[in-house]
């Protein structure tokens, strides 16, 4: 056992001293793989001992364009020897530009920015039912929203009121009511679980944490389809698989839809820090008053100055490109270790979820077999893999990455 540096003027001096430290003193609400980061820059970290890995997670996708990206600190660095903060009760010169670049960028009209991808989700929910109420005339306190299995939303108690995964919910009760959940992939369900109280259906374009799950075509198709013949919001979650990450600006893209309200989160704020927002129309954002919804931070001139550079990034198809051609080439690699010790690989663009064989290491022993030959990733579920490089990553290092991926699952 390493002592912990309980002493404030004694500092970490190894990487198991870090990791003591770390177990001592901050909440266990995360199991991390023992690497011990100290720097970053685009798909590559370092850690305290100098070792170099293939960041291969890529921040749950917040770091869709890289650590560090140059455009992106430059923009975060000017902005930082101009004005960081100055709170909603007066207007600054970064919110309207941030706004209105990305809902060009996007094709929306109105844009509430928020700081992390549950306070997104939690504000799209406030919205949807206030939208209920003045526009579709729902009675007050009725609002139903309805969801998916096996989503993620993020963390607040009314999100994981709605979470089918046990270990997000057990002890957290009481629940907010309100939500109907139905089989992801399941578009009947859906519409057989509309009522006239219905106000949104809620869903990701491609599920993440449940193991980068992609719904068969014309889903997506068919939930815009119910919510326009019942008066009903589809508000499509892409806090993940937005913003380049599946090969498209916005994964619905993919089934030739367009949500009434899209949550954006992560990468959005360029991996410097958190940036999210609800977007959409017109009518529905506009429900919101003065006084009714806010946040101290959300939209705050670092953040805005930061994810207009985002929006810029995002300006042409390099991105998208950039995940499609690297993506169809990582899934030919993938998919050729199906019956080898893989059993199933599912996603889009430059993202995938590997399942690994019975037979195989569990996903922790595996995501421990990858750092130990310098590739990072993380499991989600027991036995997915979850990849998800920078889509800044050059072939070379995907190879590199991809080979230790076959050494460790491959049978
Ligand atoms: C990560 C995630 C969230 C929550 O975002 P936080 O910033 O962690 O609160 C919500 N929805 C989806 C789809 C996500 O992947």
């Amino acid at each position: 056992m390493t002592a912990v540096p309980t002493s404030a003027d004694v500092l970490p001096t190894d990487a198991s001293e870090f990791r003591a430290l770390d177990e001592h003193y901050s909440a266990h609400n995360y199991h991390p793989l023992p690497v011990v980061i100290a720097e970053a820059f685009g798909s590559r970290v370092t850690d305290v001992d100098g070792r170099e890995y293939l960041d291969f997670l890529a921040g749950y996708s917040a770091l869709n364009f890289g650590h560090r990206h140059p455009d992106l600190t430059a923009a975060a660095v000017e902005q930082l020897n101009r004005v960081t903060l100055t709170s909603r009760a007066f207007h600054h010169d970064q919110l309207g530009l941030f706004c209105r670049e990305l809902a060009e960028l996007t094709g929306t009209e109105m844009v509430l920015p928020m700081n992390s991808g549950a306070e997104a989700v939690e504000s799209a929910i406030k919205v949807a039912r206030k939208w209920a109420y003045q526009v579709k005339g729902v009675p007050e306190d009725g609002a139903e929203i309805i969801v998916a299995g096996s989503n993620f939303h993020g963390r607040t108690t009314t999100i994981v009121s709605f979470s089918t995964d046990s270990e997000a919910r057990a002890e957290f009760g009481p629940f907010t009511p309100g939500f109907t959940v139905t089989d992801y992939g399941d578009a009947s369900a859906v519409e057989a679980a509309i009522t006239e109280r219905t106000a949104a259906i809620l869903v990701e374009p491609v599920q993440g944490e449940a193991g980068v799950v992609v719904p068969e075509p014309g889903y997506l198709r068919e939930l815009r389809r119910t919510c326009d013949e019942n008066e009903v919001l589809l508000i499509a979650d892409e806090i993940q698989s937005g913003l380049g990450r599946t090969g498209e600006l916005l994964a619905s893209a993919h089934d030739g839809i367009r949500a009434d309200l899209y949550t954006l989160g992560k990468a959005l704020g360029g991996g410097i820090l958190p940036v999210s927002a609800v977007i959409g129309s017109r009518d529905v954002l506009g429900v919101l008053r003065p006084g009714e919804h806010g946040s101290t931070f959300g939209g705050n001139p670092l953040a805005c100055a930061v994810g207009r550079a985002v929006v810029r990034l995002l300006g042409d198809d390099h991105f998208p490109h950039r995940s499609r051609e690297l993506g169809a080439h990582m899934h030919d690699r993938l998919g050729a270790l199906v019956g080898h010790g893989v059993t199933a690989v599912r996603g889009r663009g430059l993202w995938a979820g590997v399942d690994i064989a019975e037979d195989g290491p569990s996903g922790r022993a595996a995501s421990e077999a990858l750092a130990e030959r310098g590739v990072l990733c993380k499991h989600t579920q027991d036995n997915t893999l979850r990849i998800a490089p920078p889509l800044v990553i050059s072939r070379e290092d995907l190879d590199t990455g991809l080979d230790a991926v076959t050494e460790v699952l491959g049978r």
